[in-house]
């Protein structure tokens, strides 16, 4: 597959870059989970979409720049690389957005897209209850009828932003006869309704990153009921799969992040030799992730169907995001603590020399290693010829071996002049890039894979580094 960036998306990744360069701040904003750092953040997203930035993939009607697929992996990328601020915005741009596309009414979007895209409405997600966290259909929150709305009590609680978010979307049970998935509602509700409070949980650094959310007799019209009453858990999954899906986790976040820590590693001049490996390690994989993103991406654009593999990414990136930060936490441990380490036992030397081996697997090409959708991102890193030697990455001296070879990340991540194709039914198909509903029935929303299809070499996902 040809990854060459066109003309046209190298002129859009200048765009971005340069306007990044001019404007991300120059010291971190104060932290998103207090007022002032939420307010600082608030404005960082109104500077974006004065650029023209803030919502690339939406129509321009609404603000956006109809981008499509590609030129939004692009953007991240630039975003991310650029250190720019975390989007204080994500839940409504990310999730209840995509949402929106499918099941709003036009006027519901003429409400809501606008102020959303310039930051003067922050949402809060309203799923989780204090007896209904993983089992969500177990709630209890519920919304009663009322002349021209809903009276909505019960209570939310973990709501991500909801100590200082302006309106929360949620599920609440409309039909107090119905159980577990039926008789739920998709409900829109501003924050500072009357009876609505939601006082904020503190996190182990003191700093209010949650809240719970009480409502007593909140008022709801019924032009904020989001889909049909009593289908809620149906637009409920429509969110929750953005959420698994692409859109917050973009390859250009792992990218970043693994940068970040080859930059770590790099000023950690006696860092573990099975650290160093480690960190080589993420970098390969979040490489590796985005070219098969990118490679997805082409072929949904071209139309073709994406398959159950695609799936894989779910358990692909949940896993590289634990390793990224658990190898950046140990690299970062005080040298004190790394000075009295003995010599590691003899299995965690195994392991070393194994994850090395990997790499020169790597090296050799991984195309030849693995079937299906391994075999595809292989194919991009071949293609490109990107093997460049760990000396190139800097990290000669930082206690790693000169393991030969891994892969450049490269400059191309562009199409190859595919027209943009952009909506709901797109971002929806894009949407289930990384959903894990694996072995789930197509029936239900799965992907109605065989569980073999999951094992190692048959074809499947990779469960642990190098297996
Ligand atoms: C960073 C973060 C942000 C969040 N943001 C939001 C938000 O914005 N809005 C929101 O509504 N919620 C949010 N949540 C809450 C999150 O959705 C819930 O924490 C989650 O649904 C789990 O619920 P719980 O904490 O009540 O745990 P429980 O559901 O009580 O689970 C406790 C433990 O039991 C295990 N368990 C549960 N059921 C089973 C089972 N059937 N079989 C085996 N094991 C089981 C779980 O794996 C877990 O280890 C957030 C959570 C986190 C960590």
């Amino acid at each position: 597959m040809d990854l060459t960036l066109d003309p046209a998306r190298a002129a859009w990744r200048a765009e971005v870059r340069s306007w990044l360069a001019a404007n991300v701040p120059s010291e971190p904003l104060p932290s998103l989970d207090t007022r002032e750092g939420f307010q600082a953040h608030r404005e960082w997203e109104l500077r974006l979409y004065d650029a023209g930035l803030a919502v690339v993939t939406w129509p321009a009607h609404y603000g956006g720049r109809d981008a499509d697929l590609l030129d939004w992996l692009v953007f991240e990328e630039e975003y991310w690389a650029a250190g720019a601020p975390v989007r204080v915005g994500q839940n409504g741009i990310f999730l209840l957005a995509p949402t929106m596309w499918e099941f709003a009414t036009r006027e519901q979007l003429d409400r809501f897209m606008p102020p959303m895209a310039r930051g003067e409405e922050i949402w809060a997600q309203g799923w989780s209850e204090p007896d209904a966290g993983s089992d969500l259909a177990a709630l209890r929150s519920r919304a009663d009828r009322a002349d021209g709305g809903w009276k909505v009590n019960g209570q939310k609680t973990w709501s991500t932003r909801a100590a200082y978010a302006d309106w929360m979307f949620g599920l609440f049970r409309t039909d107090p006869e119905s159980s577990r998935h039926h008789g739920l509602t998709y409900l829109l509700l501003p924050l500072d309704a009357p009876g609505c409070h939601h006082p904020p949980i503190r996190q182990l650094d003191g700093e209010p990153g949650f809240a719970e959310v009480f409502f007593d007799d909140v008022f709801v019209p019924d032009e904020h009921v989001l889909g049909e009453v009593g289908q809620g858990w149906k637009v409920a999954m429509s969110t929750t799969t953005s959420e698994r899906g692409l859109t917050l986790r973009s390859p250009g976040r792992f990218m970043a992040s693994a940068d970040r820590l080859l930059s770590l590693v790099r000023r950690t001049p006696d860092a573990d030799p099975v650290l160093v490996a480690d960190a080589v390690q993420a970098w390969l994989d979040a490489d590796a992730y985005r070219l098969y993103v990118q490679s997805t991406a082409l072929e949904a654009l071209a139309g073709k169907p994406i398959g159950a593999e695609s799936s894989a990414n779910k358990l692909f990136w949940s896993q590289l995001d634990v390793r990224i930060h658990e190898t950046a936490f140990a690299v970062a441990r005080p040298a004190r603590d790394l000075h009295r380490r003995r010599r590691p036992p003899m299995a965690r030397r195994v392991s070393v020399l194994a994850r090395r081996s990997d790499l020169r697997r790597h090296q050799r090409g991984a195309a030849q290693r693995r079937g299906g959708a391994r075999a595809r991102v292989a194919e991009g890193v071949s293609a490109m010829r990107l093997l460049p030697s760990v000396e190139a990455l800097g990290l000669r001296g930082c206690g790693a071996r000169p393991a030969r070879g891994c892969v450049r990340r490269g400059s191309a991540a562009g199409g190859v002049g595919l027209a943009g194709r952009t909506g709901a039914g797109l971002w929806k198909r894009l949407a289930d890039v990384g959903v894990p509903g694996l072995a789930v029935p197509e029936e239900h929303g799965g992907s109605g894979m065989d569980l073999t299809s999951l094992v190692p070499g048959a074809g499947g996902v990779r469960t642990r580094r190098g297996a």
